[in-house]
C-alpha cells in the first residue's frame, strides 16, 4: 500500500514544482532564461583577457562598458627599424631591404567594448591601425598608401617581426612574425571591434577549417573558455614569403576608436 502513497506524494510534488515555475515567471522580469545561443551575441567579456595578457607597456583604463589602452606603439623585441646604437637594434632578415624610416614612440590609444557584438552590416577594415598587439603595436591590414595590397617591395622591407615603420615612423605589423603568433594558436591581440585575433592555429593544435570571410569563427581558445568568435591569421603564405597576413577584409563587429 505504499505505492499508490508515493505516486501521489510524487505527482503533488510535480504539481507544487509546477506552480513554483509558473509563479516565479509571473514575477520574473522580461529576461531570457537561456543564455543567447551565439557566443558572437555580445555574451562573453572580454575584460579579464584584456587585463591578463597586455604587456605592461599598455596601459589600461577600465570603463563599465569598453576598455581604452594606451600605448606608445613601440615594439619590445629586436628590429634592425630601432636604428645602430639601441640595445634592440639587430641586422635586417636576410633578403630584406630597409625602408627610409625608424621607430619612434607615438601616443595611441584605442577603445574597445568589454562586450564586443557582431555588426549587423560588416565594415571594411582600412588603412592605418585596425588594432593592437599585446606589446602596444598597432596592427594593419594587408594594404599599404593608395589602398593597394602589399607587394613584393613592401614585403621585403618587413622585419622578422612582419612589421615595418610607416609616415610618422609609426611601427606596425601586417602579418606573423617571429615574435607575436605564427604557426601557433597565440593571442596575438585585439582589433579595434573588441574581437581577439589569434596565430594560424586553434587551441587544439589544428588549423580551423571554417573560418568565414572575415577571418574568423566561433571557438573557445586558450584564454576563452566560453566560444567567443575570434579571428585567425591566414593560412596562406603571402606571396609564397615566410609571412603570413594577419587580417584582411572586414570587421566582424563594429570598431572602435584609434586615435594617436
Ligand atoms: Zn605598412
Ligand atoms: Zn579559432
Amino acid at each position: 500500500m505504499t505505492k499508490p502513497n508515493s505516486i501521489s506524494k510524487l505527482s503533488s510534488f510535480a504539481l507544487g514544482l509546477m506552480l513554483i515555475v509558473i509563479v516565479s515567471c509571473g514575477n520574473e522580469d522580461p529576461v531570457p532564461s537561456t543564455p543567447d545561443p551565439t557566443p558572437e551575441g555580445g555574451t562573453v567579456s572580454i575584460k579579464d583577457v584584456v587585463s591578463a595578457n597586455y604587456k605592461s607597456a599598455v596601459t589600461l583604463t577600465v570603463g563599465t562598458s569598453s576598455i581604452t589602452l594606451r600605448s606608445e606603439g613601440v615594439p619590445d623585441h629586436p628590429s634592425p627599424y630601432w636604428g645602430e646604437g639601441n640595445s634592440l637594434f639587430e641586422e635586417q632578415r636576410a633578403g630584406g631591404t630597409l625602408n627610409p624610416g625608424r621607430i619612434a614612440t607615438q601616443n595611441y590609444s584605442m577603445t574597445i567594448e568589454i562586450f564586443p557584438t557582431e555588426a549587423s552590416s560588416k565594415e571594411a577594415t582600412s588603412l592605418g591601425p585596425i588594432g593592437m598587439a599585446l606589446n602596444g603595436v598597432p596592427i594593419y591590414n594587408d594594404r599599404e598608401g593608395g589602398n593597394v595590397p602589399v607587394d613584393e617591395g613592401v614585403l621585403g622591407s618587413f622585419d622578422r617581426a612582419g612589421a615595418h615603420p610607416g609616415p610618422g615612423n609609426t611601427y606596425h605589423y601586417h602579418t606573423t612574425g617571429d615574435f607575436t603568433g605564427n604557426d601557433n594558436a597565440n593571442l596575438i591581440g585585439f582589433l579595434r571591434d573588441g574581437f581577439p585575433i589569434y596565430g594560424r592555429k586553434d587551441v587544439d593544435g589544428s588549423y580551423p577549417s571554417n573560418l568565414d570571410s572575415h577571418g574568423g569563427h566561433a571557438g573557445t581558445t586558450g584564454e576563452f573558455s566560453t566560444a567567443i568568435y575570434h579571428y585567425h591569421a591566414s593560412n596562406v603564405a603571402y606571396l609564397n614569403s615566410r609571412f603570413y597576413i594577419l587580417k584582411a577584409g572586414s570587421y566582424h563587429g563594429t570598431k572602435g576608436t584609434f586615435t594617436n
